[in-house]
């Protein structure tokens, strides 16, 4: 009997588990990936105060080595359905079932397909949606990046290190992502951006990307862009198709919780970006993982007595 179970071992997750396991709480972390989550498929993190730049796969280390320093449990874990007993919460995994008397939900976002012919037929033969794992596959290629957000940009810039040439294709006439990653992009000899253009199929010859066919919604013509790999970053979805049966979803599938990360089902609550909230950063999920721990244990706190 766990006084609290954290799903997912990200930043919110790994934070989460620092401040239970201080707290003296019996904390397990069950994780179906690897630790760090997001962070693992991050190459450099410049954003997360006190590192001028760290290694996503290093700030993971340090994340997870702390949790486990200070008491928390680890195990590996998919998580597919919670229920709950009076008092009492269980977790079901593909491999078995824990309990406890409260959850941290910090299961994150993955990232979202883009829909098109040819994209689920040629992924892993040369459509991706990480950069950082599978960019040293197209050394001297051509490759194309969909989307205008943080990810597109950012991860256009570090497909550079490998790739001849990246064309970002994105289907408005301005980016969204942050003016500074805006500025890498555009100040990069090696990037092309093609503006109000979507990309409606990836084009395949012998189980390989030879190109895409690019729309351009204002001229409304359609043109073949050759390129050997496709980077696809087109948003995230939310880590929640397990708990879809429970009331503690809005219509997009983000876990609405208050401010004190609590859901409508007491004793279960949310962090991270899993949840409905303005700004998804590593730094957003540690301080949502720092407080749902903190409401957690005054919950368990109070029903132990
Ligand atoms: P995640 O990091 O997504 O972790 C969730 C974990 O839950 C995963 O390990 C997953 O395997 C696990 N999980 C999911 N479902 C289950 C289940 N059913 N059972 C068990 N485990 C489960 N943010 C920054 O601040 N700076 C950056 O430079 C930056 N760069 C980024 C670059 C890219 C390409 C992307 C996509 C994001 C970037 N971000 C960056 C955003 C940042 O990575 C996320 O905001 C952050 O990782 C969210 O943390 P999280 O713990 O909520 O979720
Ligand atoms: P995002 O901010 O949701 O951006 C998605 C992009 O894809 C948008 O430009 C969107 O276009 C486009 N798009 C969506 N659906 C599309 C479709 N069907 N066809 C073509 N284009 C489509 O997602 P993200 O960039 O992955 O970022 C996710 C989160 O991680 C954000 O909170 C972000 O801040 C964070 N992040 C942070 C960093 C960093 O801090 N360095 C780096 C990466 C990610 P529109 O603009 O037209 O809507």
């Amino acid at each position: 009997m766990y006084d609290l179970i954290i799903i997912g071992a990200g930043p919110a997750g790994l934070t989460a588990a620092i401040y239970a396991a201080r707290s003296n709480m019996r904390t397990l972390i069950l994780e179906r990936g690897i630790y760090g989550g997001l962070m693992q498929s991050t190459d450099e993190i410049e954003n997360y105060p006190s590192y001028k730049m760290i290694k996503g796969s290093e700030l993971s280390q340090l994340m997870y080595d702390q949790a486990i320093s200070l008491g928390a449990e680890y195990k590996y874990g998919n998580v597919i359905s919670i229920t709950e007993e009076g008092n009492i919460k269980k977790v079901k995994t593909s491999g078995g079932e824990f309990e406890a008397y409260s959850i941290i939900i910090a299961t994150g976002a993955n990232p979202r397909k883009l829909g098109v012919k040819g994209e689920e037929e040629l992924s892993g033969r040369g459509v991706s949606y990480c950069a950082v794992c599978d960019g040293a596959f197209f050394k001297k290629k051509e490759l194309v990046v969909i989307g205008g957000g943080d990810s597109a940009v950012e991860e256009a810039n570090f497909l550079t290190k490998y790739a001849s040439k990246v064309t970002v294709v994105h289907r408005k006439g301005t980016f969204r992502a942050q003016p500074i990653l805006q500025q890498r992009l555009f100040d990069n000899e090696k990037v092309d951006v093609v503006l109000n253009s979507e990309v409606k199929e990836i084009k395949g010859e012998n189980n390989k990307v030879v190109g895409v066919e690019v729309y351009n919604n204002q001229t409304e013509e359609t043109t073949f862009l050759p390129c050997d790999g496709v980077f696809i970053y087109v948003g995230m979805n939310p880590n929640t198709e397990v708990f879809k049966e429970l009331p503690i979803l809005n219509e997009q599938g983000y876990l609405v919780t208050d401010e004190a990360m609590q859901t409508s089902m007491k004793g279960v609550f949310g962090a991270g970006d899993v949840r409905d909230k303005f700004l998804r950063q590593i730094i957003t999920a540690t301080g949502d993982g720092s407080i749902a721990a903190m409401r957690a244990q005054h919950y368990v706190e109070g029903i132990k007595g």
